[in-house]
C-alpha cells in the first residue's frame, strides 16, 4: 500500500485543505505515513504571509532533495499559497517538485497518482470532508482576495477572490456534522465579501441562511471579515439566525485616517466606528475582536494614539497585534520607508497590550455570576475547555466526557484570558428552522 506525509504551515484554511486533501487520499487507497522519508507521496502545505513562514517552505524543499534522492520514484506536491496561477518561476527554482497544486486544488496531485502509481482516484473528490474533523472545525469558502491593502502579500499569492458554490459548503458542511463537527467556522481573506464574484452576485448571508439549515450543525462563525463589505443583511442573519454565534472579527488596522490611506484600507476611523455601533445596535450581545498593526510606514505618535484612542473607545474582545514589519514583494516594501525604529514600534505594542489587558479583564469580570453556554472542545491540564458564542474561553471539572457537548457553565472566576466555572447541566440545543 502507497503512504503519503503532508507538512502543513500557516493559517487555519491551510490546515483545513491538508485535511481534505488526506481525506481524498485516504479514500484513493494510501495511508498515512509517520514521516517525509518513509512516504512515496509528500505534500508541503505553504504559507507565505510571513516571510518567516515562506523561509521554513524553502528550506523543507531543500531538505526534500536529498530524501528523494534517496528514495526514487518519491513524488513531492507544492500546494499552498507559495503556488501562483503561474508556476514557471516555482518549476526553475525547485526542479524536485513533481506537481504544483494551489489552495483547494487537488486534482493535479490525484491526476499524478493514477498516471504514476496506477491508482483509481475516481469519485475520490466528491466527498473531499475530514474523515475525523474536531468539534469545532474550519471550512474555506473564499480563496483569494480582491483588494490590494498595501502590507499584504496575500492578492499577489493567492490572486483574485474566488467564492466556492453554496451547494458544495452546505454539501462539505453536511458530510462534516455527520462526522461528528458541531461548530463550523466559514473562512475567507475577505469573508463578507463572500459572492461577489459569482455570475448573478450574493451575500453572505445567504451562504449563513444555507449552511445555518444543516441538520445537526450546532454552532456557526465566520472569519475574516473587511469593514467595507459587512452589509446590513449580514449583521441582520447573525441576529437572527440561532446558530450563528455573536461574534465578529473586524480588523481596523490603524486608528488613523491618514494612515489608513497610506495603508489602501477604503474607510476611515469615522466610518469603522459608525459600522460598530451599528452592528452593536442590531446584534446587542455581540462580542467585536480586531486586528491592529502599530508602527506602520510614518506613523507619528499622534497617529499611534489615534489607533490606541480607538481600542480604549471601542472596548474590543479581542485584538490581535503585531509591529509592523516589511514583506517583500508588497507596495509598501518597495514604496514606504520603515522609518519606524524597533524600540519605538516595541514601546507602541506594549502600550497597546496593557490597555487592552485592562479592557478584557474588566469585560471577563462582568461575565461572573453569569451562566454561559459552552460548546467542549477538548482538554487541558486536566481540565475541560471549550468556548461561549461570545468566543471566550472557559475551562471547568468534570468526572464524565463532555468533548462535543454543549454545556450550561456557571461563571466563578475570570482573568483576561479566559474564565472559569462549574457545569450547570449539558443539553442539546434545538434550533428552529429559519428561512431568509
Ligand atoms: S483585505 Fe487586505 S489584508 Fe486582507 S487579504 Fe486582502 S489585501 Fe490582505
Amino acid at each position: 500500500m502507497s503512504s503519503y506525509y503532508i507538512w502543513t504551515i500557516g493559517c487555519q484554511m491551510n490546515k483545513a485543505d491538508s485535511e481534505s486533501l488526506s481525506t481524498a487520499l485516504n479514500e484513493a487507497g494510501l495511508s498515512a505515513a509517520p514521516n517525509a522519508s518513509q512516504a512515496d507521496v509528500v505534500v508541503l502545505n505553504s504559507c507565505v504571509v510571513r516571510q518567516s513562514a515562506e523561509d521554513k517552505v524553502v528550506g523543507n524543499l531543500g531538505m526534500m532533495k536529498s530524501v528523494k534522492a534517496k528514495k526514487p520514484g518519491q513524488i513531492l506536491a507544492l500546494m499552498g499559497c507559495m503556488v501562483g496561477a503561474r508556476t514557471e518561476d516555482l518549476e526553475r527554482r525547485f526542479p524536485q517538485v513533481d506537481v504544483f497544486m494551489r489552495p483547494q486544488q487537488f486534482s493535479p496531485m490525484l491526476d499524478l497518482l493514477e498516471e504514476r502509481l496506477g491508482i483509481d482516484t475516481e469519485g475520490c473528490l466528491s466527498a473531499v470532508a475530514p474523515a475525523s474533523p474536531s468539534v469545532s472545525s474550519y471550512v474555506p469558502v473564499i480563496h483569494g482576495c480582491d483588494l490590494m491593502c498595501t502590507f499584504c502579500i496575500i492578492p499577489f499569492r493567492r490572486g483574485r477572490q474566488v467564492s466556492r458554490p453554496v451547494e458544495e459548503i452546505t454539501h462539505q458542511v453536511d458530510l462534516m456534522t455527520r462526522r461528528g463537527m458541531k461548530e463550523v467556522t466559514l473562512l475567507g481573506q475577505t469573508v463578507d465579501a463572500y459572492g461577489h464574484d459569482f455570475d448573478e452576485p450574493c451575500d453572505l448571508s445567504r451562504l449563513l441562511y444555507a449552511v445555518h439549515s444543516v441538520e445537526g450543525l450546532e454552532r456557526l462563525r465566520f472569519l475574516t471579515s473587511h469593514p467595507i463589505f459587512m452589509s446590513q443583511d449580514i449583521i441582520d442573519a447573525v441576529a437572527q439566525l440561532p446558530k450563528v454565534c455573536e461574534h465578529i472579527n473586524l480588523p481596523f488596522q490603524a486608528g488613523d485616517d491618514e494612515v489608513l490611506e497610506a495603508m489602501r484600507r477604503r474607510y476611515t476611523q469615522g466610518q469603522y466606528r459608525e459600522l460598530v455601533d451599528r452592528i452593536r445596535q442590531t446584534v446587542p450581545d455581540v462580542a467585536i475582536s480586531t486586528d491592529v498593526i502599530v508602527g506602520f510606514p510614518g506613523e507619528t505618535r499622534e497617529q499611534f494614539m489615534e489607533t490606541y484612542n480607538l481600542v480604549e473607545d471601542v472596548g474590543f474582545d479581542k485584538v490581535h497585534m503585531a509591529a509592523y514589519s516589511p514583506r517583500p514583494g508588497t507596495f509598501a516594501h518597495r514604496r514606504l520607508p520603515d522609518s519606524v525604529s524597533l524600540e519605538e514600534k516595541q514601546h507602541r505594542l506594549k502600550a497597546l497590550e496593557s490597555l487592552q489587558k485592562d479592557i478584557q479583564e474588566k469585560k471577563n469580570r462582568r461575565i461572573v455570576g453569569a451562566t454561559e453556554e459552552v460548546l467542549v472542545e477538548g482538554r487541558k491540564k486536566g481540565r475541560w475547555q471549550g468556548r461561549t458564542r461570545q468566543d471566550k474561553l472557559v475551562f471547568f471539572e468534570h468526572p464524565s466526557d463532555m468533548l462535543g457537548r454543549t454545556v450550561e457553565v456557571k461563571i466563578e472566576a475570570a482573568t483576561a484570558w479566559s474564565l472559569r466555572g462549574t457545569p450547570a447541566k449539558s443539553r442539546q440545543p434545538s434550533h428552529a428552522g429559519v428561512s431568509p
